[in-house]
């Protein structure tokens, strides 16, 4: 089942003869023979929220990160919409003191694009290059062409990617559904597809211009697998990411609850498909959860007034592992390269002595209650899945080891 790329070796021994070989054990995979257990590098999520500083009632970077651990994760990627948002040198450095102080694993923060994700003024991109592993406006679309173009020049000349939420405000029209056949049958007002593509579509032009390194944030419309399929063929810079709930649910699976609000929203079957399609022809590179925790309160009022986001750190890997790997759209392989190979090599994050070791014969009931993240807002709530971890080690060191 598992390729040769992947060094095999037996280990057939229990958890605690594991946990004792931890220090000896390197950045290989390992299966046991009766491949129950089985360990994996690290995963790396590439587009999280931990809320810090600003909005710890959410999360924060010792909730986030040991939710992170639970989930097989070794590494993350943080998104700047904080106050005070990361924009400069001062605030950044606000967040980073945090994150040596509390994380339990590797988190790399993003720099905003423009002060205060405001996409009026470009931020302060230099200063704040050497400890960013990107810069983003996730959260909102940076409207203005030139704006774009600019922090595009700027990060090529740094030699960092822009990572982009791409969301063209114009198109939104107050919706916070998919504009499909659940917001019509229901009276909801909807989000349209090109409100997303259309934003895609202009900024590879400006990466075709510029040549700066492109990442694109949550794909979920058809027609966005489309554009950066065609953009890879003619050789741009572009990777790009989806979430596991953008895969495995579409718009018929909606209920009036606050748990299934999300941007860009679960669109439709359609775009599902195409989205399967794009993770297995190689133009999705990587699976990214983009975890954003809200207060019971805030995801409480039902689609039209909740805040959008849902956590997804503790699930990924069931969820996938079950709805993808087990009814055989994609392998296992293919998996831990949609979670750990891609990302890492994309952004140039090492997987060191960061592993996880996982059940794959375990099922559980997802119950938000038992989450370790402060966000108990999820899609999943009651499904079965495949696959508990049971131990992750960060840098040799055990992060989280299952009770
Ligand atoms: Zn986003």
């Amino acid at each position: 089942m598992l390729n040769t790329q992947m060094k095999l070796k037996s280990i057939g021994c229990c958890v605690d003869d594991f946990i004792s070989s931890v220090p000896s054990v390197t950045a290989e995979l390992f299966v046991s023979d009766v491949s129950q257990y089985v360990v994996f590098p690290g995963f790396c999520d590439v587009h999280v929220h931990f809320r810090e500083p600003g909005f710890s009632y959410k999360e924060t970077i010792a909730t986030g990160s040991a939710a992170s651990a639970r989930g097989g994760y070794t590494a993350v990627c943080t998104m700047p919409n904080l106050n005070p948002v990361p924009d400069g040198r001062e605030h950044l450095d606000e967040q980073l003191e945090l994150i040596k102080k509390d994380a339990c694993i590797h988190v790399y923060p993003y720099g905003a694009i423009t002060v205060g994700e405001q996409g009026e003024i470009l931020a302060d991109l230099e200063g704040m290059a050497p400890d960013v592993i990107g810069f983003s406006d996730d959260g909102k679309g940076v409207q203005d062409d030139d704006m774009m173009r600019q922090a595009m020049l700027r990060a090529k000349a740094l030699g960092k990617m822009i990572v982009a939420h791409c969301e063209v405000n114009s198109l939104l029209r107050g919706g916070y559904i998919h504009d499909g056949v659940y917001a019509k049958a229901n009276g909801h007002k909807g989000i349209c597809s090109a409100s997303e593509y259309e934003q895609i579509a202009r900024d590879l032009k400006l990466v075709e211009e510029t040549g700066c390194a492109y990442h694109v944030c949550h794909i979920s419309t058809k027609e966005s697998v489309e554009l950066i399929r065609q953009a890879k063929a003619r050789g741009v810079n572009v990777t790009c990411e989806t979430g596991p709930h953008y895969l495995v649910m579409d718009d018929s699976d909606l209920q009036e609850d606050g748990r299934f609000k999300m941007n860009p929203p679960l669109r439709s079957k359609e775009d599902r498909l195409a989205l399967i399609e794009g993770i297995c022809d190689g133009t999705i590179d990587m699976i990214a959860t983009d975890h954003a925790p809200h207060s019971a309160e805030e995801k409480s009022k039902g689609l039209a007034g909740s805040a959008f986001g849902i956590v997804g750190i503790e699930t990924a890997f069931p969820v996938l592992y079950t709805y993808l790997v087990k009814k055989g759209i994609i392998t296992l392989e293919k998996l831990i390269e949609l979670l750990s190979t891609n990302p890492r090599k994309r952004f140039g994050i090492p997987a060191g002595q960061d592993f996880t070791l996982w059940d794959l014969n375990k099922k559980f009931t997802v119950d938000p209650d038992a989450f370790m993240s402060k966000g108990k807002a999820t899609p999943f709530t009651g499904w079965e899945l495949d696959g508990e971890c049971l131990l992750t080690v960060c840098d040799g060191k055990i992060v989280y080891k299952c009770k």
